[in-house]
């Protein structure tokens, strides 16, 4: 049995595992925090420590290779990652920097796409033919699987379901653009929703939940007020499920999917979350599109962008996973 290391770099934390080539099995799962304040030297420097650490907790499996899951935009061909935000980078030859310190051959992939790949791979859309998935947290990822391989586009930017536009007078986004489904429903958006209602003197237990200060109030917050019956809490959670419910109709309408995954803490919401979002869905989505997708929840929290930063590994290195 061959074994590839994922990694998985998101923006808070790096986790790495080793997983065999069936997929039956992740080994040594390692993580720390990013740390990307440190700068990029420090954060492939810990990549590559987790990585050896995975090895070595895998007890010595003999490993192919490594696959690499990284916010974007980048480069697949190249391996560059061309720009992130959240770790302030430009131009990072990522790929290429591992492969030089662990003298294996590597991958780099989106991490979104990653996570969705998992998810087809050993997940909740095992088997689908036609996948789409989000991954919501601190922003909104998005992943395409068709026909078991990523859809890339013409230039590595497909997926990026997030920065759709839901509202074209809207909200601020980080890319820049208004009215983005990320600037409404990734977890800082709804917490951002959530103080503004405060502010304006809607009746909530929510400062309760955080002793008054409302720079605490996180999405976590907001969906253990609305699990406790508060009615502002579980409005927000409601309208949150609108807003999501619009984004995945228009996905059920242009892609037509078997499955539609949905990945991250939101789904910590639960019932709450997802029924509102299936009805939503229901009244805006082509009813053959409707009949024809599952709406579901991801089945490996934690784990899926590991299994799935691997799988690209394998698929492109051996031409399946
Ligand atoms: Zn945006």
């Amino acid at each position: 049995m061959r074994y590839v290391v994922g990694i998985d770099l998101g923006g808070t934390n790096i986790v790495a595992g080793t997983v065999a080539e069936d997929g039956s099995d992740v080994v040594g799962l390692v993580s720390e925090p990013t740390l990307p304040e440190q700068g990029a030297d420090a954060v492939v420097a810990r990549i590559v420590k987790l990585a050896r650490a995975s090895m070595t907790q895998g007890g010595g499996r003999k490993i192919s290779g490594v696959g690499i899951g990284s916010p974007g935009p980048l480069n697949t061909e190249t391996g560059v990652v061309l720009l992130t935000p959240n770790l302030g980078w430009t131009n990072m030859p990522l790929r290429d920097r591992v492969v030089g310190e662990l003298g294996l051959p590597a991958t780099l992939d989106n991490d979104a796409n990653c996570a969705i790949f998992g998810e087809w791979w050993r997940g909740a859309a095992r088997g689908a033919e036609y996948v789409v998935g989000l991954t919501i947290g601190t922003g909104i990822g998005g992943g395409i699987v068709l026909g078991g391989h990523i859809y890339h586009g013409a230039s590595d930017i497909a997926g990026e379901i997030g920065h759709m536009t839901i509202d074209s007078t809207g909200r601020r986004c980080k890319c820049g653009n208004y009215g983005c489904l990320e600037a409404y429903a990734s977890g800082p958006a709804i917490a951002a929703r959530a103080v503004e209602g405060i502010s304006a003197g809607v009746e909530t237990a929510l400062p309760q939940y955080v002793d008054g200060d409302l720079s605490r109030i996180t999405a976590q917050v907001v969906y253990e007020a609305a699990h406790d019956g508060d009615l502002y809490a579980l409005e927000m959670v409601r309208e949150t499920a609108k807003l999501l419910g619009a984004g995945v109709a228009n996905i059920l309408n242009i892609f037509n999917p078997e499955v539609v995954v949905i990945c991250g803490g939101v789904t910590l919401a639960g019932d709450k979350l997802f029924a509102p979002l299936q009805s939503e869905v229901k009244r805006r989505a082509f009813k053959p599109a409707w009949e024809a997708c599952r709406i579901v929840p991801g089945a490996l929290p934690g784990t899926a962008g590991v299994y799935g930063a691997a799988a690209v590994f394998m698929q492109r290195t051996w031409g399946a996973c």
